[in-house]
């Protein structure tokens, strides 16, 4: 199967063929459909496997289905452990969504000068790409908000509890309506690891590659 015939709408299907993206990797292909089911998902998956993608296709393509747009409250947020990883993901994003209308992200990451972050969320931002210290910061500030949040994605759990912000992650998502979808990717699944996800996700597909 190629991106091709996914049945994607056609700008979405053209920035996959432009970023040399022709077929779905395996956690994309399992990640898609049960990410458009709604259902939550642990993914367990490495960096290389194409997880970042896997995650964005659904995210991306249920901010399509619902075309509500309201400043200073994103649809998605995508939490990772470091800056370097949101910055990245923030990239893939913004090839994913190039041409679409009302699909602005928001990169909220420490180590970096918060004015311009706070800036950009004076505009309507569709997701919202944050490090766990510098969302709540954002949060605190009333800069953000998160209650039409449809889609959360935690990347890298095992590391978030590697770095100590299991906390965090959990005042973070206090603030998410109870009626959203979770998807959780993680290189291994731990006990540590399946205790925060019991916490996070309800009754989630499991997907292993
Ligand atoms: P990740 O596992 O998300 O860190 O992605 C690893 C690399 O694979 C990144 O450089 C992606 O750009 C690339 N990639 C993701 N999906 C695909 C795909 N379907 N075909 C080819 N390369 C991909």
């Amino acid at each position: 199967i190629e991106f091709e015939h996914c049945g994607f709408p056609a700008i979405l299907s053209g920035n996959l063929k432009k970023a040399g993206y022709e077929a779905p990797t395996p956690v994309q292909m399992q990640m898609v459909p049960v990410g458009l089911s709604g259902r939550d998902v642990i993914a367990s998956a490495d960096t290389g496997s194409g997880k970042t993608v896997a995650f964005l296709l659904p995210v991306i393509l249920r901010a399509l289905e619902k075309s509500v747009h309201s400043v200073h409250s994103p649809m998605a947020l995508i939490l990772t452990p470091t800056r370097e990883l949101a910055i990245q993901i923030e990239r893939q994003t913004k090839e994913l969504v190039m041409g679409i209308p009302n699909m602005r992200t928001a990169l909220l990451v420490g180590g970096m000068p918060l004015p311009p972050q706070l800036h950009r969320l004076k505009s309507t931002i569709k997701i919202v790409i944050a490090t766990p210290g510098r969302l709540l910061e954002i949060l605190r500030q009333k800069a953000v908000q998160l209650d039409k949040v449809k889609v959360v994605v935690v990347d890298e759990v095992d590391t978030m509890l590697k770095m100590g912000f299991q906390q965090q992650v959990l005042e973070i998502l206090e603030q998410v309506p109870k009626e959203h979808q979770t998807l959780l990717a993680s290189a291994t699944i731990p006990k540590g690891i399946e205790e925060l996800a019991a916490r996070l996700v309800h009754d989630p597909v499991r997907i292993v590659v």
